[in-house]
């Protein structure tokens, strides 16, 4: 039984097909333009592969909402040509297969809990920190979406004293993804972010960043694991100084097991950047079991 995959990228489209098992057979990747344009050759890569369902972990906001008319629709995404866009409508009229539909940042938890290093948790967050800052959270067993899904990449953090930038936000300026996404780090400094890797007040300002919202997320949600992805992650000093800024922050109120080893709390993505896709897969198995599982 072979399932698709598709992670919905601002920049690329990864389709992938695989089996339950979790193993990835073929993959091809599409550069992201308009609707018009990608999504025909999206449907015309999966059109014949045989797949029982079709996950899509998606960039967002997006409606998760199922009592809502807009579900499974991108709301409103600075990338206009795709806003109200009905991707999980397109696919289901396209392929006659049920459709799994999350977030991107949700996939990614779900292929780490389902194939990774989240493996029998039931409470724990996965964060990118790339182009933009997303959080998935998995709560009590479930992805959680709640209202519409948890934005916490736009979790309201204030400047630290010593740093002067605005913010590049559009709604927020300073939220976590204003001041510590890519390209923020990138417009603070004035050059690529891997070109700084030798520059420890660029990761040591990132690191107070990352921890002061990764430390709000522990008070809030409990998690027992917390997961960073992305493309700034690859930057590995940063987990040795976020887990000794998170556990400054808490400042001994909280005392856990788990917080007393802290290289296995605070990780890096588990799959060799093939969290997101898997955990698309995963979605489109879950989807095919919620509708077909029943009559077998
Ligand atoms: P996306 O978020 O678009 O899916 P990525 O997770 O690869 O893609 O994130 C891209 C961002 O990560 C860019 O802003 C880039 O500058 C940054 N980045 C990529 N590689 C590195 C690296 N080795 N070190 C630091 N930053 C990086
Ligand atoms: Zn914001």
């Amino acid at each position: 039984m072979k399932f698709g995959a598709l992670e919905a990228g601002g920049t690329k489209m990864v389709c992938a097909v695989g089996t339950k098992e979790g193993e990835i057979l073929e993959r091809v990747s599409f550069p992201t333009e308009s609707p018009k344009e990608t999504m025909p050759k999206l449907l015309e890569y999966f059109r014949d592969k045989e797949v029982q369902a079709l996950g899509v972990g998606c960039f967002g906001p997006i409606d998760l909402n199922r009592q809502s008319e807009s579900y499974g629709r991108i709301l409103e995404t600075p990338k206009l040509a795709w806003r109200n866009y009905d991707i999980c409508g397109y696919f289901r009229n396209g392929l006659q297969v049920p459709v799994g539909f999350d977030t991107d940042v949700n996939g990614s938890m779900l292929g780490e809990c389902t194939w990774g290093c989240a493996r029998g948790l039931d409470t724990a967050i996965y964060i990118t920190v790339g182009t933009g800052v997303g959080v998935g959270v998995l709560a009590g067993g479930k992805l959680l979406h709640g209202m519409q899904h948890p934005e916490g990449g736009h979790m309201l953090t204030p400047a630290r004293e010593d740093d002067p930038y605005k913010g590049k936000c559009p709604y927020h300026g300073h939220c976590l993804e204003g001041l510590a996404a890519g390209p923020a780090i990138e417009e603070r400094w004035g050059a690529k972010a891997k070109d700084l890797a030798c520059r420890p007040e660029v990761w040591e300002l990132e690191a107070h960043y990352l921890a002061y919202a990764i430390t709000n997320y522990i008070m809030v949600l409990s998690p027992q694991k917390i997961i960073l992805g992305g493309g700034v992650m690859h930057q590995g000093q940063l987990f040795f100084l976020v887990r000794a800024k998170v556990k400054d922050m808490i400042g001994g109120y909280l005392k856990t097991r788990g917080l007393e080893d802290m290289d296995s709390y605070i990780v890096p993505a588990s799959l060799e950047d093939n969290q997101g896709i898997l955990g698309a897969l995963k979605l489109g198995m879950d989807a095919w079991e919620k509708e077909k599982g029943g009559q077998r």
